[in-house]
């Protein structure tokens, strides 16, 4: 080897992690603790699913050699989970996890999917957990573990829930910040709705029907009407079950249209591909980050559109999120932004752009 190259081969050994830093003490029983949190929204928050003050979210601290990992899921109705199940649903494999090797985290999470069924949302938050303590043991932000480069994060949305025209107006100055908005509709009042926010605003928006739409003729005209008001796609305009209603709807407007409901995992993606022009992935739909990396490939491998979403969430979760989002082309990363008592401080958002925390793991620190 010549001189130049021994010291560069050198530089890259000395960037690496050293076996040590890999090794575990064993030096006291790795603690598992789930607990559930209560995160309070700064506007009532209103969807064709719900109308909420509060979301309750269920948090893990997986700690270990003096390490503590962080993860959150957020469980909704809409998947019949809610955060006690998904409590019990952790606790029913603490033991394993107190025993398994966190090194192996793919190999611990494939246990995990076999032991317990459903409760993506308590899944995501042990593999957030998991992961965000591996980047730390090797002192590797997360973003890093998964190759990618975060000043390819995109700009993220910021939503507006369903509300009246007043309210609404109000909401879309207060998001003056953020470059791109998303707007709930999928009820009587949406032409209402987009006025109200055309009235405020010149940006570019996106609109969630969140399946509110009952029929594809419905869907057709509330989708050319929107395309006219500088709407720059629509995401689930149907029921999650109306796929071939939606392939007809798909054949008859301009603008792409996403699917969220339909899309929770891997499996339904091959059926979406000529239905929808791309899927809206979540943690807490997937059951965390390695699923979720899986869901943009496969996507992608079907030409396929990829956009990160997420649930009304603390920031530990949007955080883990947005560690992925170098990869897609859409980002909804806001669930943190329309809290009130947000535990962490994470991802930030300047000018609409996600910056993601240089540090090791999810990078998160207690909120001041
Ligand atoms: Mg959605």
């Amino acid at each position: 080897m010549r001189r130049r190259d021994l010291f560069k081969s050198a530089a890259a050994a000395a960037a690496l992690p050293s076996t040590s830093a890999l090794r575990l003490s064993g030096a006291s029983e790795p603690a598992i603790e789930p607990k559930i949190v209560r995160l309070k929204l700064r506007h009532t928050w209103t969807t064709v699913m719900s109308s909420s003050e509060f979301r309750d979210t269920l948090h893990l601290r997986y700690t270990r050699d003096g390490i503590t990992g962080t993860g959150e899921g957020a469980p909704i109705v809409r998947y019949h989970e809610d955060a006690a199940s998904a409590q019990k649903a952790i606790e029913s494999v603490g033991g394993f996890l107190r025993s398994a090797d966190p090194r192996q985290f793919a190999k611990v999470m494939a246990e995990v999917f076999r032991n317990i069924d459903g409760q993506y949302a308590g899944k995501a938050a042990i593999d957030i957990a998991l992961m965000d303590w591996f980047g730390q043991k090797v002192g590797i932000p997360l973003y890093t573990c998964f190759g990618l480069d975060p000043a390819d994060a995109p700009v993220t949305t910021f939503s507006i829930g369903i509300d009246t025209p007043e309210i609404t107006r109000q909401k879309v100055r207060e998001a003056a910040p953020y470059p791109i908005l998303k707007i709930k509709v999928g009820l009587d009042s949406d032409e209402a709705t987009v006025e109200a926010v055309r009235s405020v605003t010149k940006k570019p928006l996106r609109v969630d029907a969140n399946e509110g739409w009952k029929d594809k003729e419905e869907a057709v005209r509330k989708i050319n009407w929107l395309e006219k008001q500088g709407v720059e796609f629509v995401e689930q305009p149907l029921p999650a079950a109306m796929i071939e209603e939606t392939r007809w709807v798909r054949s008859h407007v301009h603008i792409p249209v996403i699917a969220d409901e339909a899309c929770l995992r891997a499996s339904d993606i091959p059926k979406l591909a000529d239905a929808f022009d791309g899927v809206n992935v979540k943690l807490d739909k997937a059951g965390g980050m390695l699923e979720a990396y899986r869901m943009i490939q496969i996507a992608k491998s079907l030409g396929m559109k990829t956009m990160l979403g997420c649930m009304i969430s603390s920031s530990v979760s949007v955080t883990a999120a947005a560690h992925l989002s170098p990869l897609v082309n859409y980002a909804d990363l806001d669930g943190n932004l329309l809290i009130a008592n947000d535990p962490y401080t994470g991802v930030l958002v300047r000018e609409g752009k996600l910056i993601l925390p240089d540090r090791p793991g999810l990078g998160l620190k207690p909120a001041a």
